[in-house]
């Protein structure tokens, strides 16, 4: 199962397993460390100068099981230690054992004698001033315990233990050298202190136990906020990807529709273009005249048609073939082109039939050009394969006046060119009908 938070499936398992989490650090079992139980510990080994003579100053009264031990000084001596110790280092009295993770220390023991108090004490050797030759050296931490708080096992915190004045003094340390710390405890202490010669003590101490926890509970919160936030801080980071990804692939997608956009409207305009032109001439085809004469009727300034037909083009296609006759087209197209005004519209009305359509009022202004361009094309050379091709044509001029219909001045221009054809081709023929070529405007 991938771990995504944002199903509701992830979500509830991610709880249940914080919930496990918890439950399982609340019941976990405690972690001991009984200071009696085997390979802990050695000892327990009472307080005194190795001398034989003494023992019956400090002795066990129970040498088998060594629980019970009993003091007696009957003389001042240099050292009158009453009490037992548990030594926690192996034959290298720098290495001991680490207490930091425990909280607590069970003591069972009993006291009968004059001291209020007995005293707990650890010795910690820390390889930072501590010497393995002098014990003293390793750091001291001790707590009293009164005897009214020991008449039941009692479960002394580790963090009452001190570090006491007498010691401190004793060694001029950094002052955080004197902080309590257990990272290596070399031994575990229990004794009376200020004994006096002639006083009678008596110690018992059946039970001596670490208590801890195998893992720190605010190490388990921690470590379960740090997983909450980096599951999602990976969610945030995947959607923030899966976002990016989305966004470049919509990009890339918006680019390759805009250009393809733009390819198809070149395409198309090139197809627009292609659908007014005549193919073989160049020029405005049928429908690009159409076109323009719409144009120029929808502007309403009114104009004049010049209609031209090539005269018995069938006879040059007979003669010469229809390849040439398309050759005497296009130079007759070219002609016309070359002799006309930028204002001027001009195309193939059709088959050897020709149409320009001139902005103006004055017809007599259109059977001049028409007239010039009836010149040109009698004087355009064309060869032929038995020498230069004779082409005339014949002109019909019509008036479209201002509103007008256009299709009106066509057919009078139509009339005008049959007039030319029949009058023996090569000239020019003006509609007569419309004359409003009185010279109203210039
Ligand atoms: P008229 O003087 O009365 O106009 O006689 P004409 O022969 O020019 O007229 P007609 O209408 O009898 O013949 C027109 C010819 O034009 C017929 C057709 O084969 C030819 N034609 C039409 N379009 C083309 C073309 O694109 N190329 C060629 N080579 N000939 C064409
Ligand atoms: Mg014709
Ligand atoms: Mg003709």
């Amino acid at each position: 199962m991938r771990f995504d938070l944002s199903t509701p499936r992830s979500l509830t398992a991610g709880i249940a397993l914080t919930l496990a989490v918890l439950a399982g650090v609340e019941l976990l079992p405690a972690r001991t460390l009984d200071l009696k139980g085997p390979g802990i510990a050695r000892g327990p080994y009472l307080m005194t100068v190795a001398d034989p003579d003494n023992q019956t100053s400090l002795r066990w009264l129970d040498a088998a099981k060594q629980r019970r031990l009993r003091c007696h000084y009957t003389r001042l001596e240099t050292y009158m230690g009453c009490g037992l110790t548990y030594v926690l280092s192996g034959n290298d009295p720098s290495q001991g054992r680490d207490l930091s993770h425990f909280d607590s220390i069970e003591v069972d023991l009993s006291y009968k004698g004059p001291s209020p108090f007995v005293r707990l004490a650890v010795r910690n050797f820390d390889p930072r001033f501590s010497k393995p030759d002098d014990i003293n050296s390793a750091r001291f931490h001790s707590v009293n315990l009164r005897l009214r708080d020991i008449g039941t096992p009692v479960r002394v915190d580790l963090n009452e233990l001190t570090v006491p004045d007498w010691w401190i003094h004793q060694f001029d340390l950094a002052r955080e050298y004197n902080r309590p710390g257990l990272q290596n405890a070399v031994s575990v202490a229990i004794d009376v202190i200020m004994v006096q010669p002639g006083q009678v003590h008596e110690l018992e101490v059946r039970r001596m136990v670490l208590k801890g926890q195998w893992v720190s509970r605010d190490q388990v919160y921690l470590g379960i906020v740090v997983a909450w936030l980096l599951a999602a801080s990976v969610m945030a980071l995947r959607g923030w990807t899966r976002l990016r990804q989305r966004y470049n692939r919509q990009a890339r997608e918006i680019d390759a529709l805009t250009a393809r956009t733009r390819q198809l409207r070149i395409e198309q305009e090139k197809l627009r273009r292609l659908a007014t032109i005549d193919e073989l001439t160049g020029v405005l085809n049928r429908r690009g005249l159409e076109q323009s004469l719409d144009d120029l009727e929808a502007a309403a300034q009114g104009m004049t048609l010049v209609l031209l037909d090539i005269d018995h083009f069938k006879r040059i296609n007979d003669r010469h073939g229809h390849d040439r006759g398309d050759e005497v087209l296009r130079r007759i197209a070219a002609v016309v082109a070359a002799n006309l005004r930028a204002s001027d519209v001009f195309g193939r009305w059709g088959g050897e039939e020709f149409l320009i359509a001139c902005q103006g009022k004055r017809i007599r202004d259109a059977a001049r050009v028409a007239e010039k361009l009836r010149e040109r094309v009698q004087q355009s050379n064309i060869d032929g394969p038995d020498g230069r091709i004779a082409v005339t044509a014949s002109f019909g001029v019509a008036l479209a006046p201002p509103g007008g219909s256009t299709a009106d001045a066509l057919k009078r221009a139509d009339a005008a060119l049959y007039r030319a054809k029949e009058a023996g081709r090569n000239r020019v023929e003006t509609d007569k009908t419309q004359q409003s070529d009185s010279p109203t405007t210039v």
